[in-house]
């Protein structure tokens, strides 16, 4: 027997009817790539989606076809984010940092038929819409008077243009939710990117359970400061659940840097942010040289690597704002787990609640997770055993678009790529990527675990571990290290610091300090890059100080 309940889709432009009509003085405040601040509500944002959307229909969007976005954070793009997924198309957000020929190669796979881009892409977009087969039309997101000149794109449309022609009066279509809302791809460390096709019902549910209190924990209350871009993984859903609980947006634009950032904190009253660790390096360092601190900032959310335990006590110890580790994938949506500790842990001493937050968390509702060894068997939940980290759930990837790479389940989960430990209160530690974990004499070493240690070294600005080729021991530890600006800190003296932290066999065998570490679309370490680039590196003889002898 059925129950007697009214059956509504769950559809994106609901988050924005909701909005307007509960929150539509609440205000969304956007660092604009023209240079100055742009204020406006809810109700001018929605008034202003419906007329896009319009436009959008206008430009001859088929049903179900694909959007482009290549922008930074910002109204307008929030604007796409609902008149496209809105009106029934999909918004397809590219990544401006990947190269031009992955890109184009992209925008191909895609078939996306219109292209919005900020003006400070326009040499990008000249170099890869001529050989997009089937685009219609290019958009600049920005006002006639700023409009580019460019005679590689004769047609280019102006976006205020656009939203100017049309009225606000247009009803949000009314669909089936599994219809297709949005598509990110995987960043392609491995092979060709592929494309994850979210639905409007995978969304709205990734939005009601990130958002709840031991989730991202956001509400009416907040002022969210999305750092994390648009282009990666939505933002981590926070244009929508912005939405939902009806919280303050503020958009930093291109301005990512300590100094832009810290200004916008504090002049926005920002009580929650979202980022990747790297973009943290640079504001905690801003704030620390500059002997600055946080007035209204309570909570940042840290995810997309593991957050280094000295950034969480830089944070928590030094500025009061508490750190909220999670972890997810583009594959999730991306929300998968999230640190937050239980009532009866709020007790512990210090030092077991750090390493506690250490973890990237407990599953959020909706989100099944659990472990598996080489043979595929379930592992214990004794935050001991490490394996595959396997995960189900209505907002993960059951399929790649086009059905690239085949099927990506193995009996109904999807298999992460993650190593981790889950401990017997279910939070989840990533050890390792699969890919990245270094095999020495038959057993794993992790990775993260000797980042972490060496991040902690207070001369160390950032650090990176990855395996080299070992003649005996098949791969060795070695860390890449950038020093802090006046750091002299040795090779020999950053080795001591490992001492009595970790097994000894553990120890990285080298270190070698360069300028920069190359950092990927999203802010991440390349470790196959670092790999490639030390897979000659002749290591030490260390076996004796390691007791490997
Ligand atoms: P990519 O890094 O390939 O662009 P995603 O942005 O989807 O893809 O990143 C997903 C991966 O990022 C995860 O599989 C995991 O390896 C890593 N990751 C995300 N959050 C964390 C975290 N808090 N700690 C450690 N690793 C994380």
């Amino acid at each position: 027997m059925n129950g007697l309940m009214m059956q509504q889709p769950l559809l994106i432009s609901s988050l924005l009817t909701h909005a307007e009509r509960h929150h539509g003085e609440q205000q969304i405040v956007s660092r604009r790539v023209e240079g100055d601040v742009h204020r406006y509500t809810f109700r001018d944002m929605a008034a202003r989606a419906r007329r896009l959307a319009k436009a959008v229909a206008r430009l001859g969007v088929s049903d179900g076809g694909r959007v482009a976005t290549l922008a930074w954070n910002g109204y307008r793009h929030m604007e796409l984010y609902y008149a496209v997924s809105g009106s029934g198309a999909v918004l397809h957000t590219l990544n401006p940092r990947l190269h031009a020929d992955q890109m184009a190669w992209i925008a191909q796979h895609a078939r996306d038929e219109i292209l919005f881009f900020d003006i400070g892409f326009l040499p990008l977009v000249e170099a890869i819409a001529p050989r997009l087969a089937g685009l219609k039309a290019c958009v600049a997101m920005t006002a006639r008077e700023h409009m580019p000149q460019s005679t590689a794109l004769p047609g280019l449309l102006c976006f205020e243009e656009l939203v100017e022609a049309e009225d606000d009066a247009y009803e949000w279509p009314v669909f089936d939710e599994n219809t297709a809302s949005s598509l990110c791809y995987t960043s392609g460390t491995t092979g060709n990117p592929k494309g994850v096709l979210y639905s409007h019902r995978s969304t709205v549910l990734h939005t009601y359970a990130s958002a709840l209190p031991d989730s991202l924990n956001l509400s009416s209350r907040d002022t969210v400061l999305p750092v994390v871009p648009m282009f990666h993984v939505n933002a981590w859903g926070l244009p929508y659940a912005a939405s939902m609980v009806g919280a303050k947006l503020v958009f930093p634009g291109p301005a990512l840097d300590g100094a832009s950032l810290h200004e916008l904190i504090e002049r926005q009253g920002v009580t929650v942010s979202a980022g990747v660790p790297t973009v943290w390096q640079g504001l905690l360092a801003h704030v620390e040289n500059h002997g600055l601190n946080f007035a209204s900032m309570r909570r940042t959310i840290i995810g997309g690597s593991a957050c280094p335990p000295a950034m969480m006590r830089a944070f928590q110890d030094r500025h009061d704002v508490q750190v909220i580790h999670a972890w997810g994938m583009t594959e999730l949506s991306p929300v998968g787990t999230v640190c937050a500790l239980k009532g009866s842990q709020r007790a512990l001493t210090a030092s077991r609640r750090n390493a506690i937050q250490a973890k990237q968390g407990r599953a959020v509702f909706g989100v099944d997770m659990k472990i598996v060894g080489d043979d595929g068997a379930e592992l214990r939940w004794d935050g001991q055993a490490s394996g595959e980290l396997m995960v189900r759930g209505p907002w993960i990837v059951a399929q790649y678009l086009g059905g690239e790479g085949g099927d990506p389940l193995a009996d109904g989960w999807f298999p992460t790529g993650d190593v981790a430990t889950i401990d017997a209160d279910g939070f989840m530690q990533i050890t390792d990527r699969s890919k990245d974990v270094i095999k020495s004499g038959g057993e794993w070493i992790g990775s993260i675990d000797l980042e972490n240690i060496a991040m902690a070294h207070p001369q160390v600005a950032i650090a990176a571990c990855v395996a080299v080729p070992h003649p005996r021991w098949d791969e060795r530890p070695l860390i890449v290290a950038v020093r802090k600006p006046g750091a002299t800190l040795t090779r020999e003296e950053l080795l001591r610091f490992f001492d009595g932290k970790i097994a000894r066999w553990w120890t990285p065998d080298d270190v070698v300090f360069v300028d920069a570490i190359p950092l990927g679309a999203t802010g991440k370490v390349l470790k196959n890059k670092l790999r490639d680039a030390f897979k000659e590196h002749r290591l030490p003889d260390t076996e004796a100080r390691h007791g490997r002898a």
